[in-house]
């Protein structure tokens, strides 16, 4: 299976009509460099707008490339044909015939390039079990459920023997459990066919679920390519930060403090303060100002005599499996969840304690990530 390979890609529309952003960007994709290793399965993550389909669309050869290259393996293909590329799409509004039943779905790309119907028969046999609509090859599209179109629809993206799949919100359509079914059925495929996939969501858990490592864009700039483990832990900016876990990353802005020769970070209203972990010694300065990130299982209730910090809880959410605790720190609110069968009301004190270790730091006017080292 190939490398797929894009190089410094732009995309400008012309006419900006679609455009549902207040500010008109230049760019709908800006400057975006990913290599998509043999094989690989890659997500494409991010809000609505931020370029996900554009860049799809580039690859597979629908939407002309504004500046930039994309390479299969060392071949450029800005110019081929989208039926020259060997790349399989399924998009995310389904669009099968209406007029032709499943199996003529599934064949119909593969008749327009003239395969014989033997050989159609024989990938179409083989892909439909793949695929779990091997009972439905007589069935008309109106009758089927949304979960039965969009199999459909990426068995017909995949009987083209693709050496690049690309998957475009392909479980959207779908209801919770179904959409759990289809990713594990995804994940599935992925290992039988070994094309480079690329998966396109604004779906989190789906893009950790299903991909070996995730590229994070927003307003069309690509903001981290990683793991998922890699993305979770290690966030390159504020934006992935808050984007990637749920509920999110806390981001709260803290001064930093020397006192004798500590540093603490100094939370808005001073009712919190932690030490600043020794890694950070080399970066800070008493009086900094920085964005100060922390997950909500890293923020814990202290037992009353532990150094924690005294808060009081505003907010408490009892949600079955967890609790959630919010708190007011200024302007802004800090997280906590724990599995303990806990009760609280707003109002009510506690100690609280946050693991300095598992903080994050980032600059106060970038939002870049405060690098160590
Ligand atoms: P996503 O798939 O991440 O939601 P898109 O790639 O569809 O985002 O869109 C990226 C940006 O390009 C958006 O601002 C969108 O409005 C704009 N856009 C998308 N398609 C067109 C088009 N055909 N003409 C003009 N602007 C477009
Ligand atoms: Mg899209």
């Amino acid at each position: 299976m190939p490398e797929l390979i894009l190089k410094n890609v732009f995309k400008r529309y012309d006419n900006k009509k679609k455009n549902k952003n207040k500010e008109t960007l230049p760019f709908a994709v800006n400057d975006l460099s990913l290599r998509c290793k043999e094989g690989e399965f890659v997500g494409i993550l991010g809000p609505s707008g931020c370029g996900k389909t554009t860049t799809l669309r580039m690859v597979a050869g629908l939407e002309a490339i504004t500046a930039g290259d994309i390479y299969i393996d060392d071949v450029k293909i800005n110019d081929l044909e989208p039926s020259e590329r060997e790349i399989g799409l399924a998009f995310e509004d389904y669009a099968l015939y209406p007029p032709l039943n499943v199996y003529d779905n599934i064949a119909f790309n593969l008749r327009a390039k003239g395969v014989s119907e033997e050989e159609i028969t024989r990938r179409v046999n083989t892909i439909a079990p793949l695929m779990k609509v091997d009972t439905l090859l007589k069935a008309k599209p109106v009758g089927l459920s949304g979960g039965q179109k969009q199999r459909v629809n990426i068995a017909r993206a995949i009987v083209r023997e693709p050496k690049i799949l690309l998957l475009d919100e392909p479980l959207s359509h779908l209801d919770g459990k179904m959409r759990q079914v289809m990713r594990e059925e995804i994940k599935r495929l992925h290992k039988d066919i070994k094309a480079t996939t690329i998966i396109v969501t604004h779906d989190q858990l789906e893009a950790m679920s299903l991909a070996d490592r995730i590229a994070i864009m927003k307003d069309g700039v690509l903001q981290q390519f990683g793991t998922p483990l890699e993305i979770y832990d290690d966030p390159a900016n504020e934006f992935v930060a808050g984007f990637i876990g749920e509920p999110p990353m806390n981001l709260l802005t803290v001064s930093i403090r020397k006192k004798v020769d500590e540093f603490f970070f100094v939370f808005a209203g001073e009712s919190i303060s932690i030490p600043v972990p020794k890694r950070y010694y080399r970066v800070v300065s008493d009086g900094m100002k920085v964005r100060l990130g922390v997950r909500p299982n890293d923020v814990f209730i202290g037992s009353k005599d532990s150094k924690g910090s005294d808060v009081e809880i505003a907010v408490f959410e009892g949600l079955g499996e967890e609790r959630r605790l919010h708190f007011r720190v200024g302007e802004e609110f800090l997280t906590l969840i724990t599995t303990a069968k806990i009760m609280y009301a707003p109002g009510d004190r506690i100690k609280l304690e946050v693991l300095s270790e598992k903080t994050h730091l980032f600059d106060i006017n970038t939002g870049d990530k405060i690098k160590t080292e």
